[in-house]
């Protein structure tokens, strides 16, 4: 049986768009096999929200879960891609419009923000779509499970804190920085994993849909 995968990551590199004051990955070949080594080595600085990424509780609540911990249940399985089209933000009334089956547990947005990673401006645009508070609320109501947005935050510049708040106080798994400029709306199969990082609150990670089913 043959099956499509889809990669949603972001590709890591110092070319990627970072959160104002975030460095940029740095992927630095430390020995090189074309400089006479015996094998090439590199190694790796990021910001643990670098690129495509995965928020854990303790992001923004003092006793909250660490990546490391985060149940991997959420991050594999029956995901839905929505296609938000041209909305500047993503607030209760837009979610309420897409009909999401009720029984939808990962939810993907696709927003107008994908197409800028696939125009490969290596700029933070400030405009970028997010879930707004009430939007948040929306989704922990509707019992959604795991939230993934293509822009690097799933919360606006204007109110920062409350989505993610609202979000991961209802232990809602949140993944940013996805690239869904290549996947139509649709069900698929999500395999999202984070990097292990012990007493982190976030990590990076490779993500993927497979199908649609
Ligand atoms: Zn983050």
């Amino acid at each position: 049986m043959s099956r499509t995968i889809h990669d949603i990551s972001l590709p890591l590199s110092a070319r990627l768009p970072v959160w104002p004051g975030d460095p940029p990955p740095a992927i630095v070949r430390t020995a090189d096999l074309a400089a006479g080594a015996a094998c090439t080595l590199t190694e790796v600085h990021l910001s643990a929200h670098a690129g495509t990424h995965v928020d854990a509780p303790a992001h923004y609540l003092a006793a909250g879960t660490t990546v490391d911990a985060l149940d991997l249940d959420v991050l594999i399985g029956p995901a839905e891609v929505v296609d938000l089209g041209d909305v500047a933000a993503v607030d209760a009334a837009v979610l309420a419009a897409l009909d999401v089956p009720g029984h939808v547990a990962r939810l993907l947005l696709r927003t107008r923000n994908s197409a800028a990673w696939s125009a490969g401006d290596p700029s933070f645009r400030a405009d970028f779509v997010a879930v707004t508070a009430d939007g948040a609320r929306w989704l922990v109501q509707r019992g959604v499970r795991l939230v993934g947005i293509d822009g690097l935050s799933i919360a606006p510049l204007a109110d920062i804190a409350t989505p993610h708040i609202v979000l991961l106080s209802a232990g809602v798994v949140v993944i940013e920085g996805l690239d869904l400029s290549g996947v139509s709306p649709g069900t698929y199969d999500l395999v999202c994993l984070p990097l292990r990082l012990v007493g982190a609150e976030g990590a990076p990670a490779r993500a993927v849909l497979i199908g649609p089913a």
